[in-house]
């Protein structure tokens, strides 16, 4: 460690920037988010300067520097930054001089402002643009609602340090108290609220209370995962999670998690759908934190429904988290626009599976003639086994045998497999090469606008009829 972070309270301090144009008004604007008295002076560039701060055009006396916390010296050209520089060595202020590290004693970090909470990342003034790249990551790590944790936090820890002596005792409070629905509160931003809530739960504190978060996971690219899953996951004390949940996105969940996998395969179910419903009340009321991580959304043919009757008909709290439905991550990742102004005017998520446990062979229920109207793009989930059936009715009533499908196996996961067919060559197509993992199917004109080189993907397309 070539530099050690510190962190300088500003409230009733003063910030003096000397500087001009862009490196001086980045400045302002960072300063006038903290609560430091602004004294400015830009001796150079006279211009008007909106901010709420004294605004002198010229250099300061020494005098003017000698009450600040800090100086910053803000300026492009090297010699205008070495005369403010020496301005502020006269009075031994604390020196930052913008782009010019060498001559200053401390460097701004690249922060992360959460409000009472804010992350610096420094790199020992060398690499300003690998601590931008870094604190990109921890913005996306670190949700915006954490200002009001922190801001919660703040408010709680005085009442909290008087009402519980011991220190171990107060860790497993401030442990329970995050993970609380009062936490919840704050993240909403009802921040005094969740302070009554969190302060009321001490006075009459009860063994922990369990709540399940059903949880979307996107369609495999764990890079499409919500800010909240993520967060869910990392706090979860037990993920119950199935087939379509790969294993990318099971490293990113809490290390210690208890892990219950429930998966299903099409017409193999290997925890039938009751006993999932038990699994998660009986975790619940063991006062755990429990995931239901599921592929895509949770309330798009994933059953996400059914569980919250009997989450909630079993009076466990229960909560819901969307995440990206295989058809809009699927299409949107392979350059197929669902609608478009020139190809279809409409978009239906249909599922292909006709009936739970069923083989295939009852007929699908659905309205054939309404989905094969013209301009009119069809999403099918879980179609592979049924394609035959949707291809022949969908002509039948009247849809163009040379009606553009994509179809889409794995789709945004790395081993994603894209095909390109037409509906009268949908079956022959799925025979001579059966995907293995979940695909969906995509038909309408707007298929028809995939192209692998868009898609950054190369494969095979097969011509209808070819
Ligand atoms: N709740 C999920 C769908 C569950 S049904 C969602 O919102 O996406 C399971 C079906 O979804 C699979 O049979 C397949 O048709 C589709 N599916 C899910 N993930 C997929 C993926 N990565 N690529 C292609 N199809 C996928």
């Amino acid at each position: 460690m070539l530099a050690l972070p510190l962190s300088l309270p500003l409230e009733n301090r003063q910030v003096v920037l000397i500087g001009a144009g862009p490196w001086l008004t980045r400045k302002l604007a960072l300063f006038a988010r903290t609560p430091a008295k602004l004294i400015v002076f830009t001796p150079v560039e006279p211009r008007v300067i909106e901010a709420e701060a004294a605004v002198h055009v010229r250099w300061p006396e020494a005098a003017e520097l000698a009450e600040a916390a800090l100086v910053v010296v803000a300026f492009e050209d090297r010699e205008l930054a070495e005369k403010g520089a020496a301005l502020a060595r006269s009075v031994q202020a604390l020196l930052n001089v913008v782009d010019h590290p060498d001559l200053g004693d401390v460097h701004i970090p690249a922060i992360i402002d959460r409000g009472p909470l804010s992350i610096g990342v420094a790199t020992s003034g060398s690499a300003p643009v690998l601590a931008r790249e870094t604190r990109r990551k921890i913005e996306a790590a670190i949700p915006p609602s954490e200002v009001h944790i922190a801001e919660f936090a703040l408010s709680l820890s005085a009442p909290l340090r008087a009402a519980i002596s011991n220190v171990d005792d107060r860790r497993r409070v401030w442990e329970d108290v995050l993970q609380s629905p009062a936490a919840e509160l704050a993240r909403s931003g009802r921040v005094t609220e969740a302070v009554a809530l969190a302060l009321a739960g001490i006075a009459n504190r009860q063994p922990r209370q369990g709540v399940v978060h059903l949880v979307g996971a996107g369609p495999g690219d764990p890079e499409l995962l919500t800010l909240k899953a993520l967060r869910l996951l990392s706090e979860a004390d037990v993920i119950v999670y199935d087939r379509l949940v790969g294993d990318a996105i099971m490293d990113l969940a809490r290390r210690d998690a208890e892990r219950f996998y429930v998966g299903k395969a099409r017409s193999n179910h290997s925890v039938p759908q009751d006993q999932i419903h038990d699994l998660l009340v009986e975790q619940a009321r063991l006062g755990k934190r429990v995931v239901r991580l599921k592929g895509g959304d949770p309330f798009v043919f994933g059953r996400g429904g059914e569980e919250v009757e009997a989450l909630r008909a079993a009076n466990v709290e229960v909560h819901v988290t969307p995440g990206i439905t295989a058809a809009l991550g699927c299409a949107a990742s392979s350059g197929v626009p669902l609608t478009h102004r020139d190809h279809a005017q409409s978009v239906t998520f249909v599922t292909g599976h006709a009936k739970d446990g069923d083989s295939g062979n009852n007929p699908l229920m659905l309205d054939w003639s309404a989905l094969s109207a013209p301009h009119h793009t069809l999403v099918i989930y879980m179609g592979v086994a049924t394609s035959r059936e949707i291809a022949t009715k969908l002509m039948r009533h009247g849809r163009l045998p040379d009606t553009p499908v994509l179809i889409i196996e794995n789709g945004t996961r790395s081993d994603e497999r894209r095909t390109l067919t037409a509906l009268d060559a949908l079956e022959s197509t799925i025979a001579a090469n059966p995907p293995k993992g979940p695909a969906l199917l995509i038909i309408g004109e707007v298929a028809g606008l995939y192209s692998p080189s868009v898609a950054g993907l190369v494969e095979t397309a097969v011509k209808a009829n070819a």
